[in-house]
């Protein structure tokens, strides 16, 4: 909830201060139990960030993070400990996030030695679990990580995940380091592993392709802001937010539907320190219109759970027309 993470905004040596930086702007969402939300945007856009502070691995500047009611901002001790098995991160590089002169047996034994799990006799039986719950081999658990293809190291850091059990794994990018035909084999095993253990994700990524397949809800993000959420086909089907259609429209489209419709993006992100005036995403917006450069659009309900962030959203591609859009509460 209102989620913010700033950077900067020191003193530094000669008494000036650094620019802020806005990576993540009061941005809120939800996460159902057993979900997939996917968040999707452009490299920079803040999608890390947001879910390293949801994860707890870096401290929001403003905001609040609830799991299951509960506050987790400002945890300490025994209490973060017990978050930490509720929320568990994958990373998108597998080799950089496995300890290289550690066994498997002893990476993922880690976790129960600190949380103390389980008789330590029966570690090594919990592991031949885990490995083979990931479709990993009981024998793999005496060999390094660097015996391992990027799939199977991607499989260990998932098998790592599950060790305390958590409900909610934050995934940041976990399939965009490795080969197209090994990501559907890893997102196959992500979504079996959703229904036996009852997961959540939120599963940040930047290719369409790669959510549009796990996620139940998508949330698109825009220079530190969400500006559009929606069930999946929905938002595939008719984006609301320029953006999201533009992200959209620069994925080739195969089979008989043709992209007749391309929005090619000019310009690039903003600057994170000197932000646009009004909609962030007004000097790349084609659809912008008389209060898009002045005043700032807030997140709201469009149609029944559908939430965008536009004065001029997509409804129906009613442009120029000086048609009011209906909205259906907050
Ligand atoms: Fe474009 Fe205006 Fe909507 Fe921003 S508010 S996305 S500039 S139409
Ligand atoms: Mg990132």
């Amino acid at each position: 909830d209102g989620l913010t993470k700033h950077f900067g905004g020191v003193t530094g040596l000669f008494g000036r201060k650094t620019p802020i930086l806005r990576a993540v702007n009061d941005v809120s969402l939800k996460v159902g139990e057993g979900e997939t939300l996917g968040l999707v945007g452009e490299s920079g856009c803040g999608k890390s960030t947001l879910g390293r502070c949801i994860s707890q691995l870096q401290e929001p500047t403003a905001g609040s993070v609830k799991f299951n009611g509960r506050e987790l901002i400002g945890l300490k001790g025994n209490d973060l400990r017990a978050m930490r098995r509720e929320i568990q991160v994958i990373f998108q590089d597998p080799y950089g996030s496995l300890n290289p002169r550690k066994t498997v047996g002893s990476i993922l034994s880690e976790a129960f030695r600190i949380h103390k799990l389980h008789p330590r006799a029966q570690w090594r039986d919990r592991v031949v679990e885990l490995l083979e719950t990931v479709g990993l081999l009981p024998s793999h658990i005496d060999r390094f990580p660097h015996e391992f293809s990027g799939g199977q190291r991607q499989r260990i850091s998932i098998a790592r995940a599950l060790t305390l059990r958590p409900r909610l794994i934050v995934a940041d990018e976990p399939v965009s380091a490795l080969d197209v035909s090994v990501q559907s084999q890893v997102l196959n095993l992500m979504m079996s592993l959703q229904r036996s253990h009852r997961l959540a994700y939120l599963f940040i990524s930047h290719d369409l392709r790669v959510v549009r397949h796990i996620s139940d809800r998508v949330g698109v993000m825009y220079f530190g802001r969400i500006v559009e959420t929606s069930a999946t086909k929905a938002l595939f089907d008719g984006p609301l937010h320029p953006y999201t259609k533009s992200l959209l429209s620069a994925v080739p489209k195969t089979g008989r539907r043709k992209n007749n419709d391309r929005l090619i993006l000019q310009g690039e992100l903003p600057s994170p320190i000197r932000p646009p005036t009004g909609c962030s995403f007004h000097p790349r917006c084609p659809f912008r219109g008389e209060r898009c450069s002045s005043e700032e659009p807030e997140l709201r309900q469009v149609m029944p759970g559908r939430w965008v962030s536009c004065h001029y959203p997509l409804l129906e591609d009613q442009r120029g027309l000086d048609s009011v859009p209906q909205y259906v509460g907050e």
